[in-house]
C-alpha cells in the first residue's frame, strides 16, 4: 500500500467512489470522467504500478471480474462490445478500464486521426446522482447474475 496513491486510498475506503463491486482483492468503481455511461475501473487492493507487474493469479482475477461486469454492461446498455484495457496513462497503480462500446471510435488513437490539430474537451461529468444510479444498476446486475456475489 502506498500512502498517497489515489487507488490505494479508494481500495482502503479513505476516498469515496461509486463502487459496483468489492471483495478481498479487488474493487470496481465508476470512472468519474466516463467515455460512456457505465465506464468502470477495476483495481487490486495491492499496489502494483503496472499490469505486467501483477502476480498472474491477481491479473486473472481482474480479467474474470471484467468478464462478469462486461456481461452486465452489455445487458444494461445494449451494446455488442465492451472494451477492456490497461492503458496506464495516468495513475501508477494497475487498473483495468471497461468501456461499453457505443461507437467504434469510443476507444481509438490520436495516430488514427488525420487532422493535425485535435481539440479535446473537458472530461464528461455526469454528476453525483447519475453516477450513483449507474453504480447501483451495475451492482444489482452483478448480484443477479448466475453465481454472482
Ligand atoms: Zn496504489
Amino acid at each position: 500500500m502506498e500512502k498517497n496513491c489515489l487507488f490505494c486510498r479508494i481500495a482502503r475506503g479513505e476516498i469515496p467512489a461509486h463502487e459496483v463491486h468489492r471483495d478481498d482483492r479487488l474493487v470496481a468503481f465508476l470512472d468519474i470522467g466516463p467515455i460512456r455511461e457505465g465506464h468502470v475501473q477495476i483495481v487490486p487492493h495491492a499496489h502494483h504500478e503496472t499490469f505486467e507487474m501483477l502476480p498472474p493469479d491477481l491479473a486473472a482475477a481482474i480479467l474474470h471480474l471484467g468478464q462478469r461486469i462486461a456481461k452486465v454492461q452489455k445487458a444494461l446498455y445494449g451494446v455488442d462490445r465492451i472494451a477492456f484495457m490497461f492503458s496506464g496513462g495516468d495513475i501508477a497503480h494497475a487498473h483495468a478500464h471497461l468501456v461499453p462500446m457505443v461507437e467504434k471510435t469510443d476507444i481509438t488513437s490520436r495516430r488514427y486521426i488525420a487532422e493535425d490539430k485535435v481539440t479535446f474537451r473537458a472530461l464528461p461529468n455526469p454528476g453525483d446522482a447519475a453516477l450513483r444510479e449507474t453504480a447501483a444498476a451495475l451492482a444489482a446486475g452483478l448480484r443477479g447474475e448466475p453465481g454472482g456475489g
